[in-house]
């Protein structure tokens, strides 16, 4: 997964997790070990772990926070150098945030209830900067042929019908497409912005998607982003 908006800027480390390199769900068993073989291979040693609980809290993380799991958040966001933020998904998105003018990093997990919850301005309010210079890239996810929602769901979405379709009498709704009007209304520049064209569902042999297995125990990737130098 790469994304061309990062590829002017070469310290700026970032990534997935595959399938083949195991569940990194915190807290499961055998993550542990998986988590610390996947972040050493990508060269992230120090490593600020956001707990996951479907809000909107999304902090700023320093130094002093390598190898921690930050409570209660969603998305982490730094200007430490050499310090890796990281969220694990499966079906939810990683959203990756770059300010260049600050070297300010930002992730988020962002699925449904994080996404109406407000992570997205979360993330943009905590990194303080001109929003005009965010990159932002929208990583793999649950896309829309495959996101079932119930109406419940539609309900919360209802600012976004153009995003909610209906086929044979079931409702599916674009959150790829709900994260960047989002992020447009925050003040992004639609030029920043890309979004991934990979589906979580889909992708089978490369990517956990919880719609899709129903595990007995979550299996979810990692992401991460970075800067080194
Ligand atoms: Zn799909």
């Amino acid at each position: 997964m790469e994304f061309q908006i990062f590829s002017k800027y070469p310290r700026l480390k970032y990534g997935l997790s595959q399938k083949a390199d195991g569940p990194m769900k915190l807290g499961i068993m055998g993550s542990e070990a998986n988590r610390s073989r996947f972040f050493e291979a990508v060269g992230a040693d120090k490593v600020a772990s956001a707990e996951i609980c479907h809000g909107r809290s999304a902090p700023r993380a320093n130094l002093a926070d390598a190898g921690k799991i930050i409570a209660r958040a969603d998305g982490l966001v730094t200007s430490a150098r050499n310090l890796f933020l990281s969220v694990t998904v499966a079906d939810c998105f990683p959203v990756y945030f770059f300010d260049a003018p600050s070297q300010t990093v930002g992730l988020a997990h962002a699925g449904w209830r994080g996404i109406a919850a407000g992570i997205i301005t979360g993330i943009i309010k905590t990194m303080a900067v001109d929003p005009k210079n965010i990159l932002c890239g929208i990583g793999p996810g649950i896309r829309q042929d495959h996101f079932e929602i119930k109406g419940d769901v539609a309900a919360v979405f209802g600012g976004y019908s153009d995003n909610i379709s209906n086929r044979q009498g079931k409702i599916f709704l674009d959150l790829p497409e709900v994260i960047t009007k989002q992020l447009l209304a925050a003040g992004l520049q639609s030029a920043n912005i890309e979004a991934a064209e990979e589906c979580t569902y889909c992708e089978a042999g490369k990517y956990f998607s919880y719609r899709r297995d129903h595990p007995e125990q979550m299996q979810a990737m990692a992401a991460y982003i970075g800067l080194t130098g």
